[in-house]
C-alpha cells in the first residue's frame, strides 16, 4: 500500500467527523450582512484546529470596532522544515438565508446523503475538508516535510477587506512566507479555478434642474437624460461587449465575454412617498462592468469616459459625473503553476477523471493573495455545488465532500513533501 492510498483510506474513516463539524459548523449563522457569530464560529474553529496539533494566532482587523466584531484565525503546524508553506484558507460568512427553503436553513440537517443549510457548500464544507486532508495524513502516520497553514476569515461576501485582505496586508500571508495557497470555494469537486474576472463598480450621476411637473420645458429633467444613458449603454457598448471573448476558462462559457449589468437606479421622489409634481433635477445609476484578463482597467475606464462624453454631446444642459465605487483586477494563475498540477494530479486519482481547469465569473479573496501578498501560485479548490450557493435549499453532497478532502490531502503531500 503506498502512502496516498492509506492517506485516502484514513479519509474514508474520518467521514463522520468530516459531516459533523460541516454540520456544526452550518448551525452557526455567521450571516453577512451585518456579520453574526463571527466571535462564536471562530473560537469554535480555534478549538478544533489546536486538538489536530495548529498553533493559532487570532488576527483582528485594524481600524475601528464594529458592533458586530471581527476576527480571523490563523493556524499553523510545522513540518520537518518552515518550506515550503501550503496555506488553505476558507470564508466563515454565508449571505443571508432569504425565502424559499424547505428546511430550518441554519439547521444543518443531515440527510439523503447530503449536508443541509446555508453555508453548506459556500463554504463550510472547504473548511472542514481542509481540516480532514492533513488529519488523514497524520493518522496515515506520513510527515509532512514541509508547513501547512490554514486560515478562516471574515467577510468573504462583502469584499474581503476586514478578512483575506487584512491577512495579507499585515503579512501573514506573504511571498516571504506562503508557497501555495489554496482558497476552499465551492467550484466543485473536479474543478480548479485559476482566478476571476475584474470589476468595475460605478455610477453615473444626472444633475439637471427641477421645475413645475406641469411645466416640465422649464426643468431640465436628469431621469430622461439617464434614460437616454442607458439605452446607449445596451445600444451601444453591451453588443460590443458581446463580442469580446477571453481565452481564459470562465464558467459558464457565456461569462467569457465582458458585462455591463444595471445594478441600481433612482431618480426623482421616493415611490412610497405621497408625489409632488416636480421635475426630477438628479438621476443616478450604479453599473456592474465585468471585465476580462485581455481588457485593462485604464480601457474599460476610458470606454465609459467616451461613451459618456457622447451623452453630454447630446445632453449638454445635464451635468454628468462619474464615481467609482470599486475596482478590482482580474487575476488568473498559469495553467503550468505547480499547485495546479498537484491537485490536477489528485483529481485524476482520487475521481479517475481529469480536471477541468475554469475560473470564476465573480470575484473572491484570490485577488488579495495575488494582489496584496504576491503570491502567484493561488487557486481555489472545494466542494459544493455552485449552483446552490447563495439559493435556497443549500447542500453539499457528502460523496463530494469526502473526495475533496482526499484530493486535497494528495495534493498537499505533493506540494510540500511526504515521508
Ligand atoms: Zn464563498
Amino acid at each position: 500500500m503506498t502512502i496516498e492510498d492509506k492517506v485516502v483510506v484514513e479519509v474514508e474513516a474520518l467521514r463522520d467527523e468530516l459531516v459533523h463539524l460541516t454540520a456544526r459548523l452550518v448551525r452557526v449563522p455567521t450571516v453577512n450582512p451585518p456579520g453574526e457569530h463571527y466571535v462564536h464560529a471562530i473560537h469554535m474553529l480555534s478549538e478544533e484546529l489546536r486538538r489536530h496539533g495548529y498553533a493559532i494566532e487570532h488576527v483582528a482587523p485594524r481600524g475601528a470596532a464594529r458592533e458586530h466584531p471581527r476576527v480571523n484565525v490563523i493556524a499553523r503546524k510545522d513540518g520537518t522544515s518552515p518550506r515550503p508553506t501550503l496555506h488553505f484558507n476558507g470564508h466563515i460568512d454565508v449571505v443571508p438565508a432569504g425565502e424559499g427553503w424547505d428546511r430550518d436553513p441554519f439547521s444543518g440537517a443531515v440527510a439523503d446523503g447530503r449536508v443541509w443549510g446555508r453555508g453548506s457548500s459556500d463554504q463550510k464544507a472547504g473548511i472542514a475538508a481542509s481540516i480532514f486532508a492533513i488529519e488523514a495524513i497524520r493518522r496515515a502516520g506520513v510527515r509532512l516535510r514541509g508547513s501547512v497553514e490554514q486560515s478562516v476569515t471574515v467577510d468573504e461576501e462583502s469584499g474581503g477587506l476586514a478578512g483575506m485582505a487584512e491577512l495579507c496586508e499585515q503579512g501573514r500571508i506573504s511571498r516571504e512566507r506562503t508557497d501555495f495557497v489554496v482558497i476552499t470555494e465551492p467550484l466543485g469537486v473536479d474543478r480548479v479555478c485559476l482566478g476571476h474576472r475584474g470589476v468595475y463598480w460605478f455610477e453615473v450621476v444626472a444633475h439637471g434642474r427641477t421645475a413645475h411637473g406641469s411645466m416640465p420645458t422649464l426643468g431640465r429633467n436628469a431621469a430622461n437624460a439617464m434614460a437616454r444613458f442607458i439605452a446607449r449603454v445596451q445600444g451601444e457598448l453591451a453588443p460590443r461587449l458581446a463580442s469580446r471573448r477571453t481565452a481564459v476558462p470562465v464558467e459558464p462559457a457565456s461569462a467569457r465575454s465582458p458585462s455591463i449589468n444595471l445594478n441600481s437606479l433612482h431618480a426623482g421622489q421616493s415611490v412610497d412617498d405621497e408625489q409632488t409634481p416636480c421635475v426630477p433635477d438628479r438621476a443616478v445609476a450604479v453599473f456592474d462592468r465585468r471585465f476580462i484578463q485581455e481588457e485593462s482597467l485604464d480601457d474599460v475606464r476610458a470606454e465609459i469616459a467616451s461613451l459618456l462624453d457622447r451623452q453630454r454631446g447630446e445632453d449638454g444642459d445635464i451635468r454628468w459625473e462619474v464615481r467609482e465605487r470599486m475596482t478590482v483586477e482580474p487575476v488568473a494563475t498559469p495553467r503550468e503553476a505547480r499547485v495546479v498540477g498537484a491537485l490536477g494530479a489528485a483529481i485524476q486519482a482520487v475521481r479517475r477523471q481529469p480536471a477541468t481547469l475554469i475560473a470564476s465569473p465573480g470575484t473572491y479573496d484570490q485577488k488579495h493573495v495575488v494582489r496584496i501578498a504576491g503570491v502567484e501560485e493561488c487557486v481555489a479548490y472545494g466542494p459544493g455545488v455552485l449552483e446552490t450557493a447563495h439559493q435556497p435549499n443549500e447542500y453539499v453532497e457528502i460523496a463530494d465532500l469526502v473526495d475533496a478532502t482526499k484530493v486535497m490531502a494528495l495534493a498537499t503531500m505533493a506540494l510540500v513533501g511526504a515521508d
